[in-house]
């Protein structure tokens, strides 16, 4: 065989594996069916502006080996994320902190906020939370949960916030200090120069073919290597045998604008369900950019049908248990690896899914 490893998909988890295999000898093909290397942390240049194509991405990680080995191929700026949220006509800042609170409650210290939040929890009387509404209420109490997260939460996902795993909500930060940083990382910034070329740098000597469907072209590309690491769809890889596992795909309505800032911000969410987007990301302020245009997205979250682009997996109990079955038959390939976000129906950052790919090459070598 011409390869010891076919790597199917160029994005974050393929490129850290084949970098890692190709450093240790191994022969490695990459394919990738988009024309592009970079999976969903592509950026494309517009006006000047590493424009994010599959949303945004900001690296955060509390996890020092990760962090290490981004910037052993990219420098990283100093960009802290600190979204804004709309809810009407009202503005507060994320995540949930003391700005939030004095703006919501005209109150200014953190026994003030904590007094109210416990009050608002007491009336619930929520004892072990089972879905994201008594997740999320047995946290910061009605008024936030009203305003700030039910609707962008049905929004995004496209279901009753009482049918979602509670574990979503648990990403976002609550705190009584007047800080906005939305993420709680010892680590963070945007690489620059833009994430495609952290992806090049790992492919860096390593035979790339884009545009490649490995599903197309099964055989072929089956029989050129050893072994496979499969970072696509696992059930499309059976070909949906057991049924299609649920994802939230993403509209993006991208604009070039004729001014300089059109929102002072690069994360504006929209928490209302009225408004039919959840928020609008302004790319130049992730980069701190200074030039004359500005391009925005605005994102459309939507129910997954074949032939959308994946990004959110809907790790409900219904799901998970789907997976579940796909996994063993997986256990029973005795070439093919599945990994990344898709391979491994995980709602990754992308810190996981580096060290799931260095953890991958630690077992396997
Ligand atoms: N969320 C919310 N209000 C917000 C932002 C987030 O209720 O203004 C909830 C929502 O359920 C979302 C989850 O928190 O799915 C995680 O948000 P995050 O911004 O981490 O999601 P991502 O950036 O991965 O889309």
């Amino acid at each position: 065989m011409k390869y010891d490893y076919l790597v199917v998909g160029a994005g974050l988890f393929g490129a850290v594996f084949a970098h890692e295999a190709a450093c240790r000898g191994k022969r490695c093909l990459v394919i990738d069916r988009r024309p592009h290397i970079g999976g969903n942390v592509y950026t494309e240049e517009i006006e000047g502006i590493h424009v994010h194509r599959y949303g945004a991405h900001i690296f955060h990680t509390s996890d020092q080996e990760v962090w290490d080995y981004v910037n052993r191929f990219a420098e990283f700026n100093n960009y802290i994320n600190s979204p804004v949220a709309v809810y009407k006509d009202e503005l507060y800042n994320l995540p949930f902190n003391m700005n939030t609170f004095s703006k919501m409650w005209s109150i200014r210290t953190p026994r003030e906020a904590k007094d109210i939040i416990e009050k608002q929890i007491e009336d619930l009387a929520i004892r072990e939370p089972s879905n994201l509404e008594e997740q999320a209420l047995s946290l910061v109490g009605r008024d936030v949960y009203e305003k700030l997260i039910k609707g962008y939460t049905e929004k995004q996902w496209g279901r009753d916030c009482k049918e979602l795993p509670a574990f979503i909500i648990r990403r976002l930060p609550l705190r009584f200090t007047y800080d906005n940083n939305y993420f709680n990382d010892r680590y963070q910034g945007i690489p620059i120069g833009g994430y495609t070329a952290i992806v090049r740098k790992l492919l860096e000597g390593i035979e790339v073919r884009t545009g490649v469907d490995f599903l197309d072209e099964r055989e072929e590309y089956g029989s050129l290597a050893e072994k496979i690491i499969y970072t696509g769809m696992i059930d499309e890889y059976y070909g949906y045998q057991m049924g299609a596992l649920e994802y939230r795909s993403v509209r993006f309505e991208t604009e070039v604008l004729d001014c300089d800032n059109y929102q002072g911000n690069a994360v504006v969410n929209y928490t209302d369900k009225e408004v039919p987007y959840t928020r609008i990301i302004e790319h130049k302020h992730f980069e701190f950019g200074r030039q004359e245009k500005t391009v925005i997205s605005k994102e459309f979250s939507s129910e997954w049908t074949v032939g959308d682009e994946p990004y959110y997996p809907v790790n409900d109990q219904k799901n998970s248990e789907l997976y579940a079955k796909y996994q063993e038959l997986a256990a029973c390939e005795g070439n093919v690896i599945f990994g990344g976000r898709l391979g491994a129906y995980k709602y990754y950052d992308m810190d996981k899914v580096i060290r799931a790919a260095l953890d991958l090459v630690f077992n396997i070598f």
